[in-house]
């Protein structure tokens, strides 16, 4: 019988098991891909303090070497359930059952794809969802960005310095980006953006070769070698539904203590309802829950 589980291996997560260990509880650690978590995907983080400038990479790997460090319990494998029986929770990781006091949900969230049938086909063989990870493929070469918020605007702003010609494509007129971010976009005489235009294909053998484009009853095909995808992010909550209380997009809802309304049933970082996801905000999450996590078993 775990004093925690936690599920999910990122900033969030480790942070919530470091001072969990620091407190002498029992903590196991469920990760499906990579400790560490999204930052891993990041080249260059330069607003966390007390790094002026650090790899997404390397800082990922210190959370994870830090908490290991003093002991944590890890498990590669996905969680498929969770469930409450009277005063403890069961978790499952391929068929095997794990026990815990109190359960902190730490799972973020993965990236919304686009919707027709060729999509997935092209995943990590021209379509990526981050910019910074994969850019460096495509020097010198043309590629297409999607999406019309922050994310999709820097990542057309970080390719325009690798690849010879990119295009933003938007579905609408308006974008979601900050003026300034759009103000620069615009001074860059090799990117194209194409608002009122939806991506409705990939077309190509082995690797892609073009997409096709809608705007309104018009379609046109354009030659690119690339698709980054940036139209936002999805919770990673579908086991969750029916157990806790999610909000109409996904995002699971918490009191100030960032309990949920199952009692002994935490949610930290970005897959909880908040307005501000980042780094800091998360190991905060991870740090609140553990305290609370603390006074819930003290209590019960
Ligand atoms: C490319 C990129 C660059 C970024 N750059 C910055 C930056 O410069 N500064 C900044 O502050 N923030 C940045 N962020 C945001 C930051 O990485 C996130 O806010 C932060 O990682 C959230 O931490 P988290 O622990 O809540 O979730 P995550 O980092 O998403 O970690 C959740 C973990 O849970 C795992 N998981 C999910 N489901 C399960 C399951 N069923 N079973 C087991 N494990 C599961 C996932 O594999 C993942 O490792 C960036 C994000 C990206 C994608």
């Amino acid at each position: 019988m775990y004093d925690a589980i936690i599920v999910g291996g990122g900033p969030a997560g480790l942070t919530a098991a470091i001072y969990l260990l620091r407190a002498c509880k029992k903590v196991l650690v469920i990760e499906k891909e990579a400790f560490g978590g999204q930052i891993l995907k990041s080249s260059n983080v330069m607003n966390y303090p007390g790094f002026s400038s650090i790899k997404g990479l390397e800082l990922g790997n210190l959370f994870y070497e830090q908490a290991k460090g003093m002991g944590m319990e890890s498990l590669y494998g996905e969680v498929t359930s969770i469930t409450k029986e009277k005063d403890f929770f069961l978790v499952n990781v391929s068929s095997q059952e794990y026990k815990s006091k109190t359960l902190i949900y730490a799972a973020g969230l993965h990236p919304r794809k686009l919707s027709f049938a060729s999509f997935d086909r092209f995943i990590g063989s021209g379509v990526s969802f981050c910019a910074t990870c994969d850019g460096a493929f495509f020097k010198d070469k043309t590629v297409c960005v999607v999406g019309g918020g922050n994310t999709a605007v820097d990542d057309a702003l970080y390719l325009s310095n690798i690849c010879e010609k990119v295009y933003l494509i938007h579905r609408r007129e308006e974008f979601r980006a900050e003026p300034i971010h759009i103000q620069k976009l615009k001074e860059k005489k090799n990117v194209i953006v194409l608002q009122n235009t939806v991506v409705t294909d990939i077309l190509g053998e082995q690797k892609i070769e073009k997409v096709v484009l809608q705007k309104e009853d018009e379609k046109e095909e354009i030659f690119v070698d690339g698709v980054f995808v940036a139209i936002g992010s999805i919770p990673n909550t579908s086991i969750l539904k029916d157990f806790v209380p999610l909000n109409s997009n996904g995002y699971i809802l918490t009191n100030l203590f960032l309990q949920t309304s199952v009692p002994g049933f935490f949610a930290v970082g970005d897959v909880r309802e908040k307005k501000v996801r980042q780094l800091t905000t998360a190991v905060s999450d991870g740090t609140i829950a553990a305290i609370e996590v603390q006074n819930y078993l003290d209590e019960t």
